[in-house]
C-alpha cells in the first residue's frame, strides 16, 4: 500500500475518522521493497512500522502543513525527536550553539552526551543576537533554540537568528513547544527545523507522549532513514491517533489557554505575595515588543517568584483543588511546580549565568488549564491567601 492510499475519511466502510492501524508490518512488493533503511528513506511504502504507519503519516501530513513545512517525522516522545535531530545533523569534531536555556533534558545531553561524543557545545543566551555571533565559529553547523524558553520564558528573536545563520551558513532548529504552530510558524521566518514535544499543547491533554520535526523533504528523509529507524524511536499508532484528535481543536485550546493566562498573570501581578510575573503577553515582559512581533498567541504557561518559594509549594500542593501541582504543561488541566533556582543552576542551568537574573531565587511554573478563570483564580487564593 502506499501512503497516498491512506484510509481517510469514507475510505474505509464509510468511517468519518481516521481508522487506528496497528499493524507493525505490510504487503511488501517484491519488486520495489528493499530491506535497508537507507534504501527506503525517500520511499513513499509501508513496509515496516518503525520506517512509517498510515495513522502515524497522517499525523505527520497535518503536523507538516499546520508548521508550513514540507515534511514531518514523528517521534515516540520530544526528546526522542529532539536526539534525533542532534544526531542528524552533528558530527563529531563538529559544533553546536545552544541556548543556555532549554528544555533541561536537551541542556544535559548536549553537555554530557554530545561533548562525550566529541561535538563541541557552546551554551550562549540566544536572546542576544551578538552573542550567538560571537560564538559561531568555523565548525559550528548549528544553532538550537527554544522561544519561549522553558521555564524562564525568554524569547529568541527567529528573523535575526536565521539572518545570521544564513550569512554563516549555519543551520537554525527551534524548538517550538511553548508557543505552537497557533502562534508561531518558525519555518516560515527562516528556520531549517522546528520541534515539537507533541505530549504538550498539540496533544493536550496529558495523556500520550510523542515528538515531531519538521523540515524539507531532503533533510526528513535523511531523519527517517538514519535516526528514526536505527534509534528506533517511532511514534506508536494509538498515540498518533491521541495526538491527532487533540491537533484538531489546538487552536480553541489556545486561544483559551492565552485568555485564562493572561487573566491569571494581571490577578498574580496584582497579589502582595507574589514578585515578578513572567508572561510574554504583559507590557511587563522584557521582550514584551518582540512577544507581539514573533506571536500570533502568547500561550498559556506564566513563570512566577511568591514570597516564601519552597513552603509555598507545600501549600500549594495541599491546599490546590483545582490546579495541580504536578510537571509538565500544555495540558487541559492547570499544573504548578517550583523551581528552585540553587537546584537549576548546580544541575542543568550551570552554564547558564543569566538564567538567575531572570528566575530570582525560584520559580513557579504554572501551565494555566482550561477551566475557568474565576475557578483557577479562586484555587490560587487558597494556597497565596487573599491579596
Ligand atoms: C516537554 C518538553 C520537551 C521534551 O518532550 P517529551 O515529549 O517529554 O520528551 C522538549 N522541549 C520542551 C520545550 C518541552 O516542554
Amino acid at each position: 500500500m502506499s501512503s497516498d492510499d491512506i484510509p481517510y475519511a469514507g475510505f474505509w466502510e464509510g468511517a468519518l475518522d481516521l481508522p487506528l492501524v496497528f499493524s507493525n508490518s505490510f504487503v511488501a512488493d517484491p519488486e520495489t521493497s528493499r530491506f535497508s533503511a537507507a534504501d527506503m528513506g525517500g520511499s513513499d511504502q509501508y513496509f515496516y512500522a518503525r520506517w512509517s504507519n498510515p495513522t502515524v503519516r497522517a499525523l505527520e501530513r497535518e503536523l507538516a502543513e499546520a508548521e508550513g513545512g514540507e515534511e514531518a517525522v514523528c517521534f515516540a516522545t520530544g526528546m526522542a525527536a529532539i536526539s534525533a535531530l542532534l544526531i542528524s545533523v552533528l558530527s563529531s569534531g563538529e559544533h553546536v550553539v545552544m541556548s543556555d536555556v532549554c528544555y533541561a533534558g536537551v541542556t544535559e545531553l548536549a553537555r554530557d552526551t554530545l561533548r562525550r561524543m566529541g561535538i563541541g557545545v557552546s551554551f550562549v543566551d540566544t536572546s542576544s543576537i551578538g552573542a550567538v555571533e560571537a560564538a559561531i565559529g568555523p565548525k559550528t553547523r548549528l544553532i538550537y533554540v527554544e522561544t519561549p524558553a522553558n521555564p524562564i520564558l525568554r524569547l529568541c528573536d527567529l528573523a535575526a537568528l536565521a539572518a545570521v545563520a544564513s550569512a554563516r551558513g549555519v543551520l537554525l532548529a527551534v524548538d517550538s513547544t511553548i508557543a505552537t504552530p497557533i502562534a508561531t510558524r518558525p519555518l516560515g521566518i527562516g528556520a531549517d527545523y522546528v520541534i515539537h514535544s507533541l505530549s504538550k499543547y498539540i496533544g493536550g491533554h496529558g495523556d500520550a507522549l510523542g515528538g515531531v520535526i519538521v523540515c524539507s523533504a531532503a533533510r526528513a528523509a535523511k531523519i527517517r532513514s538514519g535516526p528514526l529507524v536505527h534509534l528506533g524511536g517511532a511514534l506508536s499508532p494509538m498515540a498518533a491517533w491521541i495526538i491527532r484528535r487533540g491537533l484538531a481543536t489546538l487552536s480553541l485550546r489556545m486561544a483559551r489557554h492565552e485568555s485564562n493566562a493572561m487573566a491569571v498573570a494581571r490577578y498574580l501581578s496584582a497579589h502582595r505575595r507574589v514578585g515578578r510575573v513572567i508572561y510574554p503577553g504583559l507590557t511587563e515582559h522584557p521582550q514584551h515588543d518582540l512577544a507581539k512581533r514573533q506571536m500570533r498567541n502568547f500561550s498559556g504557561l506564566i513563570s512566577f517568584s511568591a514570597e516564601g518559594g519552597a513552603e509555598l509549594a507545600e501549600a500549594m500542593h495541599r491546599k490546590l483543588r483545582v490546579v495541580r501541582y504536578a510537571v509538565s504543561l500544555g495540558k487541559h488541566v492547570s499544573l504548578i511546580f517550583h523551581l528552585p533556582t540553587e537546584y537549576m543552576t548546580s544541575g542543568p542551568f550551570a552554564e547558564a549565568p543569566s538564567y538567575s537574573a531572570w528566575a530570582g531565587d525560584g520559580l513557579f511554573r504554572f501551565s494555566v488549564g482550561l477551566e475557568s478563570p474565576e475557578r483557577i483564580i479562586e484555587d490560587l487564593e487558597r494556597a497565596l491567601g487573599p491579596n
